[in-house]
């Protein structure tokens, strides 16, 4: 009997079970996927912020990929939380050896996380280069617009997908979450064709964990076989639901829902 797709993230542990690698895991199981981990960092973290980062070493990094590609043979990756250039650099190596993301056979989508939503770093600061360069290995690469502030110097939605299809992504998927007006509009383009998705704002503090799960949403899909622009059509719309539903837990900053 064959069983359900596989996904992998490779991303950061949230000990408040909000963000990172507890994000993904909750998504790929609303998406009847099964998920895998490798770990690149222990966050210390609760609703209120993040008081500690451990990093894994970079070799065990690349292992845990290829222990889970050797064996469950994942059909899409995603990657969060990547810490540090060492561990990119041992990412990118791994991604290449094991035929994950352009190039390759397994589609990669690529979330440039930077920072957490209280402004915690979560990439070292002298990683930028080192995450610019894995963007040639996205099949989509999916910033909100404080991360494609710091990795291409703008906040206009259009100008910034061009410099991440230029520093060699395939897509871009450029997120206007974090602007201003009643509608939230995202950019999907290969540089030919434009997709524009948009939904209603929705008001709440509670929306920690929501650029992980759009980008898990993404991969989940991508794993069961959609095509890139139905994958992110679907993710959009789960992630919709997911702050529709989330919910305040602990002082701070609450998680969002996974519906299934
Ligand atoms: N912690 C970890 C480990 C993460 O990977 C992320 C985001 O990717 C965050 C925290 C931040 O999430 P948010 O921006 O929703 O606070």
């Amino acid at each position: 009997m064959s069983g359900p797709a596989v996904a992998l993230t490779v991303a950061g542990s949230d000990s408040g079970g909000g963000a990172g690698l507890q994000a993904d895991l909750h998504t790929f199981a609303a998406f009847g996927v099964h998920g895998t981990t490798a770990v690149t960092a222990v966050t210390v973290q609760n609703t209120v912020g993040v008081t500690g980062v451990h990093e894994i070493p970079p070799q065990i990094v690349a292992d845990q990929i290829g222990a889970v590609v050797e064996d469950l043979r994942p059909t899409a990756v995603k990657t969060g939380m990547l810490a540090s250039a060492p561990i990119i650099e041992a990412i990118g190596a791994a991604f290449r050896q094991h035929g994950i993301g352009r190039g390759g056979t397994i589609p990669l989508v690529l979330d440039p996380v930077c920072a957490s939503m209280h402004g915690d770093p979560l990439l070292e600061p002298d990683a930028l280069d080192a995450l610019r360069g894995l963007f040639a290995l996205a099949t989509v690469v999916t910033p909100n617009l404080d991360e494609t502030q710091l990795l291409v110097g703008t906040r206009d939605q259009r100008d910034a997908a061009r410099a991440l299809l230029a520093l060699g992504a395939e897509h871009a998927l450029v997120k206007g979450g974090h602007g201003t007006g009643p509608r939230s509009r995202d950019l999907l383009t290969d540089g030919v064709t434009e997709i524009w998705l948009d939904a209603e704002r929705i008001e709440t503090g509670n929306t920690h964990g929501s650029g992980d799960t759009l980008a898990a949403a993404t991969a989940a899909r991508l794993a069961g076989g959609d095509s890139l622009p139905d994958a992110v059509r679907a993710a959009k719309r789960y992630v919709t639901r997911a702050v529709a539903t989330s919910y305040s837990v602990g002082a701070g900053h609450g998680p969002v829902g996974h519906p299934p």
